[in-house]
């Protein structure tokens, strides 16, 4: 079993090094030659591809770039798609975002994308263990989107698991799956794999002994509350995150400290910074911020020279949330690529006047070890804002596993009130104290929510 799949990258940071200032020449004069929308902003700014020698030099020259950007430059807005920049010839397929938030993006790939996606889905799939004698159940969404494609390719002659390609389809039934085919890793949206454990608890399977290895989620934050809650689902099944989005294909692996490493905890994720080109930086000043601060995410996707890619992102932000953890060889695991904590989407909060409430609290309150005895997991939040009044309304809707009593409701309610004020004391603030906000929660039956009745990937937030 290989312990690293490309062990030049991944353990020797000084050919890394070299590697990425390569790349990044070759990236910024391809972007400039091909890219439409690229080539207008560096005239505009009267920027030379030669200009930008070092990775720094990105953030100094270029504006940070958003998916507004994107979506402004695809038609219907644009009479082009203004960011596809390889030559006609070259372009293989034109997977869609979920456009959970909005406007999906249209991205476009070659070949050299779906090959480079194969080599980083290989070296994820090495470092958190997946075996040749692993099956694999593959519950991400084939078709329009890119994460089912990217996942699968990722298999083809790498690792040597073979894989069940259910995606998100409704059959044949999940417990014949599994009592059939005896998965022994998982690959899913969190909220996915959360709701397969319930599934297949009520069509009579014992979840905490179907043998489960690895499961590795993606395509949304999750918290470690959450995923621990999978983990227990599944008798103490290894969860790992897999940070991944359609722009930016596999960014980063949570770490698996080696056995006998002394670690067993949760050391954050290492970057493909051969491909990924991180930098965390402080939304108001625009500077990077130091070690373990939290900030939002700008990333340049590198090419290797002579790649031609479908859609080529310089100072790109997904309005991601985390910190650099680490920039040093990791000691539990020998990867010499820098760490980052879990990351957390910005837009994946709301405000109640100056207040911020991340969905990630919400979700370590429903998910801890206490409520979790009792909840699905699953919850939405009702967003009002009274323009008479000034008065925001919230309401944080869950659900419980089964049915319970009217009073029992009222007590897990409670709880999760107390868990949110906890951890957020601004939001206590604005809610108890102040006439700002109100935050109510709302305990109902099992399969109330309406977060059930649409499918794809779950829309937690609903303004009123
Ligand atoms: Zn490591």
């Amino acid at each position: 079993m290989k312990k690293y799949w490309n062990p030049e990258i991944e353990t020797d940071r000084e050919t890394l090094n070299r590697i990425i200032k390569r790349r990044l020449s070759y990236t910024v004069r391809y972007a400039y030659n091909f890219s439409p929308f690229y080539r207008e902003l560096f005239d505009k700014l009267g920027v030379k591809p030669e200009d930008i020698r070092e990775p720094k030099d990105l953030l100094e020259k270029l504006p940070i770039i958003t998916r507004e950007d994107i979506i402004n430059a695809q038609p219907p807005l644009s009479n082009s798609f203004k960011f596809f920049s390889a030559p006609p010839g070259y372009g293989f397929t034109r997977p869609y975002t979920s456009g959970t938030s909005g406007s999906p993006k249209i991205t476009r790939r070659t070949f050299d994308d779906w090959d480079s996606s194969r080599e980083r889905c290989a070296r994820g799939y090495t470092m958190v263990g997946i075996l040749p004698t692993d099956v694999v159940l593959d519950m991400l969404p084939f078709g329009i989107n890119v994460s089912g494609l990217a996942s699968l390719f990722g298999f083809y002659r790498t690792v040597g698991a073979e894989v069940i390609t259910l995606g998100v389809s409704l059959y044949p039934k999940k417990t014949d799956i599994f009592s059939i085919h005896r998965p022994t890793v998982i690959f899913g949206m969190a909220s996915y794999v959360d709701r397969l454990a319930r599934e297949l608890k009520l069509g009579g399977l014992d979840t905490e002994k179907l043998g489960i290895r690895t499961i590795l989620v993606v395509g949304e934050p999750s918290t470690k509350e959450k995923r621990d809650r999978i983990s227990e689902a599944f008798g103490g099944a290894k969860v790992y995150d897999w940070y991944a989005s359609d722009e930016g294909d596999v960014m980063a692996v949570q770490c698996k400290p080696n056995i006998g490493s002394g670690n067993e905890n949760d050391l954050g994720m290492h970057v493909n910074e051969d491909r990924i080109l991180m930098f965390v930086i402080n939304k108001k000043t625009r500077s990077e911020e130091a070690k373990g601060n939290v900030g939002i995410d700008v990333i340049t996707t590198l090419l290797d020279e002579g790649e031609y890619s479908g859609m080529v992102l310089l100072n790109y932000s997904h309005g991601d949330q985390f910190a650099i953890i680490s920039t040093d060889t990791c000691e539990y695991c020998g990867r010499c690529l820098k760490r980052i904590s879990h990351p957390t989407r910005e837009r994946d909060e709301i405000l109640i006047g100056p207040a911020k409430l991340p969905l990630s609290d919400v979700e370590a309150a429903i998910n801890s070890s206490e409520s979790r005895k009792y909840l699905t997991g699953e919850y939405e939040i009702v967003y009002h804002f009274d323009e008479i009044d000034r008065l925001y309304k919230v309401t944080i809707r869950v659900d419980t596993l089964g049915s319970v009593e009217h009073n029992f409701k009222q007590r897990i309610a409670n709880q999760i009130r107390d868990k949110i004020f906890a951890a957020n004391y601004p939001i206590s603030v604005v809610t108890q104290q102040s006439q700002i906000g109100e935050l109510n929660i709302e305990v109902v039956d099992e399969g109330s929510l309406e977060v059930y009745k649409s499918p794809g990937k779950p829309r937690r937030i609903i303004k009123v």
